[in-house]
Parts: C-alpha cells; structure tokens; sequence
C-alpha cells in the first residue's frame, strides 16, 4: 500500500530512478517514495547499456556504488575498430589516465547496474513499491500534485521526478514535447537494428577478449564481452562465453521480429560476411544459444524542458515541481553507450539540487526556481551535446566503407590516430569527462 503523502514521488525504478533515490537519501531528504509499474520477477535481466564510463562511475562513487560495480565489471581500455582491411584504430581511453581514475570503459550489464543501485537504496532504508503505474498526475493545488496509480491509489507530492523511460507519463501529462533537434540523418541510413546476449558454437578468441566494432558495406557490427555477473536469477550469473552482439538491418529489409531467434541472427550475419577479424579468428560464426534477443530503432530525442513548475494564481504557493531525468529528458544513438550514462549523472546532480531547493522555498528565498531551471538548462545542454556526439559517430562509422572520398584518405586518418592527442578526443567525449 502507497502513503498518502510523500515529499518527492520518483516514477520509475530504472537506472535513473534508482540514483535519484539514492542522491536524495544520501543529502538526507528522507520523505522519498519510488515506484515502478514492473514487478521485480518481471524485470529485464539483459546487459541492455553495457558500459558504464570514467564520468558515470566517478558520479556513482560519490552515492557509494562504484566500488562493487568496477569489482563484478570488466576494464577495457580499448576499443578496435576493423574495417575489411583488418584493424584500421584502436581507440583508447588509457590515455585519459591523467583525469581520471577510471581510464577504461567498464564492461557491466545493465541489471548489474540496477541491481547495486536498489541494493544501496535498500541499505538506505528504502524499497522500490512494485508493481504501481502511475496513470495520471494532476494538479492539486494546496495539496502538492495528485498521483493516480493503476490501483486506484492516490499519493500527494511536492516533487515528482520523471525517471519512467522514453514514453514518460510524467513527461505527458505535464505536457512537455519529445522531439529530435535535427532531422539530419544518420550517414544516410535508415535505422533499425537488432542486438542480443548470445554464446557460440566455436569461440571466437578476440571477441572473447575485446570490445569490436567491425565496419561493413552499409552496416557495422559490434560485439562486447559479457562478464559474468553475481546475480543467481540473471542468465550471466558465472557463465562465460557471453557475448553482447548487434547491428543494422540495411534499408529494404523486413521489419526484425520483437525478440530475433538463433536462425534471424545467423541468417543475417552470414549475409554480412566476412566478419572475420584477423587471422586468429577466421573460423565461421555460429551461435550456439540467444539468452536475450531484441530489435530497436535508432532514434535520438530531447524534451523541450526538463523542469516544469506548477503554479496557480490566487492560491498558496505550495511547491509543485517535476524535474524529468534519463530517456524521459532524452534518448540518443546507441553508439558509445551514453543513453543510461547520462541518465545516471543527471540523477545523481539531481539530488542536491532538490535538497537546496527545498532549503531554499522553506527560507521563503524567492529565487529557489532558480538553481532548478540552471541545473535543468545544464541537462538539457549535455543531453544535446550527446545526440550531436551520438549522431556525429554514426555518420562517421558508416562513411568508413561507404564512402570512396573516405577510403582514399584513410592513411591519413590512421596516421593522425597515432597521434596521442588525436586518439584522444573520440574516448574523451566518449567517456562525458568534458560532458559530465
Ligand atoms: C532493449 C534495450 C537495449 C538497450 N541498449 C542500450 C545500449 O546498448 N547502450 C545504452 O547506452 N543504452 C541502451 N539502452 C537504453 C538504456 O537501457 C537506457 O538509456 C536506460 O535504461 C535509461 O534508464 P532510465 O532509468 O532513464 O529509463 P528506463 O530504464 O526505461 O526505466 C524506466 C522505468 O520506469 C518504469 N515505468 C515506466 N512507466 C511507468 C509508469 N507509468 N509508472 C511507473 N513506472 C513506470 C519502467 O518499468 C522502468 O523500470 C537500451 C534499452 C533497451 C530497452
């Protein structure tokens, strides 16, 4: 049963949700209620965002839970970028060792992620409520807001945080827009894709190893190592020989099924051949099992705000704020994996800035809206900085086969990647050091 009352209601116990919860609780606001419309058993136990980066990790050790993350996680250094000339750069974000004490990549499944973060929550004295759906959320003037869940319960808020995914309902009934600030296309392509946890008949020993993105004639393919996880419920819990797969289903292709079988994926990656590597790997690539399959559309968005303030005229100025955070306030490009890392960092900011707030209002300061809009304008900067990151990757990604102009100049890029300086700039963006 939910309370009647509570001072932030946070909808939604993703990645974003749950490091809200645990910021607020961390700056000591207690009154904190987090619901999500998923039971626990019905939660996705798939890797989903794989890597967590320098930026993200070194937000999550200020809320306490990196530590456990970088123990169950696998550092990569590296990522090798083939062509079918073989490896044509190897990105590294070692060399961002001077600013960082994470100059790597951190190879986690999402579900790890998730569940270090409930479990500090738990730690902290709170529980996600599961399974409530808010289905409404209406202005209840001197009563804070009104959320309605599915179950017919209502709950009063002051603050309500956004944290339910791309197709927010919080997002909607404050009436917020969710559009892409450009239409520009993505080197040309049109975007679905398909990815999935699988294991092969025969290993692959530089998958096994290494993070690759492996360019092909109007497609790329990517493939991780999956670590395996402590969690006795997930698929990866001490299993190796995981890999986490994906790529593109070129124009003109059938739409992909919801969750693509053992047949849909070799069916097509025999069509992408030759996806062999170097000459360690040139054996066929045949999956033995798919753990966890699905298929997406690359697509990016943006809220046209991220804080919205509630106030009548003629009534008692009580405090009606939503703040929105993760897809809710924006999705991006899979590429480089910033969808869940920015999330993150914008519900870790997150925190402080409400608590302040609160100081703020209870003082009667009149400018407490202030640091909410300047810490919403700074999401909402990042949040662009990272679809034009996201967009800018694809584009160059696919241009490296496609394109004749680029082939002939690719000694020269591969000269300037020898550079220090020059490899560095991809993993710096990459990592949000400069996008915190
Ligand atoms: C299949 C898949 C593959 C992905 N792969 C990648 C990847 O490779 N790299 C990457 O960076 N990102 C990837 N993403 C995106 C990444 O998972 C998201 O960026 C991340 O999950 C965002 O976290 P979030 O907490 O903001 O939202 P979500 O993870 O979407 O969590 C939202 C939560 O809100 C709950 N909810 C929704 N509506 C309501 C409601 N009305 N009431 C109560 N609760 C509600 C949902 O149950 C959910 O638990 C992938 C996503 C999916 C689905």
């Amino acid at each position: 049963m939910l309370p009647a009352r509570t001072t932030v209601l946070i909808v939604g116990a993703g990645p974003s949700g749950l490091a809200a919860a645990v910021s607020l609780l961390q700056q000591g606001c207690h009154d904190v209620l987090i619901v999500d419309s998923v039971d626990g058993d019905g939660r996705l136990m798939s890797s989903r965002a794989i890597v967590l980066h320098a930026a993200t990790l070194e937000a999550l050790e200020t809320i306490g839970c990196a530590e456990s993350l970088v123990n169950m996680g696998l550092k990569k250094t590296d990522v090798e970028l083939y062509t079918g000339d073989g490896l044509f750069m190897q990105m590294s974000f070692g060399l961002l060792d001077s600013y960082t004490r994470y100059p790597y990549g951190l190879i986690v499944s999402q579900y790890s992620t998730e569940r270090v973060l409930e479990e500090r929550l738990e730690e902290m004295g709170l529980k996600v409520q599961r399974p409530y759906k808010l289905v409404s959320l209406d202005d209840g003037a001197n009563e804070g807001f009104v959320a309605t869940f599915a179950s017919g319960e209502k709950v009063n808020a002051n603050y309500v945080i956004g944290a339910d995914g791309a197709k927010s309902t919080v997002r909607k009934m404050v009436k917020v827009g969710y559009t892409d600030p450009s239409t520009k296309p993505y080197g040309g392509k049109g975007i679905q894709a398909v990815t999935g946890d699988i294991t092969l008949k025969t290993p692959l020993p530089l998958l096994k190893e290494e993070v690759i993105v492996r360019s092909l004639r109007e497609n790329y393919f990517i493939s991780f190592p999956v670590p395996k996880s402590p969690w006795p419920e997930s698929y990866d819990h001490l299993k190796d020989g995981i890999f986490r797969i994906a790529f593109f289903i070129p124009d003109g292709y059938d739409t992909p099924p919801p969750s693509p079988s053992i047949e849909y994926f070799q069916k097509h990656l025999d069509k992408l051949r030759p996806l062999d590597f170097d000459s360690k790997d040139l054996q066929p690539f045949q999956i033995d099992e798919v753990l966890w399959s699905t298929r997406f559309k690359v697509q990016a968005a943006i809220a046209d705000k991220f804080f919205v303030r509630i106030r009548s005229p003629g009534q008692e100025d009580t405090c009606r704020v939503v703040f929105l955070v993760g897809d809710a306030a924006h999705t991006h490009p899979p590429v480089g994996g910033q969808g869940m890392n920015l999330g993150l960092r914008d519900a870790i900011g997150l925190g402080p800035v409400i608590v302040k707030h609160m100081e703020m209002c209870a003082s009667g300061a009149q400018e407490a809206d202030k640091i909410m809009e300047d810490y919403a304008s700074s999401r909402r900067a990042r949040a662009m900085n990272t679809i034009d990151f996201t967009k800018r990757t694809m584009t160059w990604l696919f241009s490296l086969e496609s394109s004749r102009w680029f082939r002939s100049i690719s000694w020269m890029v591969k000269l300037a990647m020898s550079i220090p300086v020059i490899n560095r700039m991809w993993p710096w963006r990459a990592s949000g050091l400069g996008n915190r």
